[in-house]
């Protein structure tokens, strides 16, 4: 084995594609299992204060590239500091 990457295969949370990943550096959503959705994020599409409850029970899922720019463009066009929290790209 000479690839330095680890390549995992996962499906995207939001297009439900299967894709190549590299767990490393793969965009990663935080996604309440009870809603389904960002921590914050109601089913209405706006965002407010997560709960405590939500961001504890939140489990991590890959986002496919063209969902990451579709999702950066979405969020640029809203209020990108309306209780965003950052995005994960370094905490790993
Ligand atoms: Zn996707």
């Amino acid at each position: 084995m000479t690839e330095k990457k680890i390549t995992s295969i996962g499906r995207c949370y939001a297009c439900k594609r299967t894709f190549a990943f590299d767990p490393g550096t793969v965009m990663m959503f935080s996604i309440d299992p009870e809603t389904g959705l960002i921590p914050g994020m109601t089913v209405f599409g706006g965002m407010r204060e997560p709960t405590p409850e939500a961001l504890a029970r939140a489990v991590d899922m890959p986002i496919c590239p063209d969902c990451v720019s579709k999702a950066k463009k979405f969020l640029e066009a809203e209020d990108p500091f309306a209780g965003w929290k950052r995005w994960p790209t370094d905490e790993r």
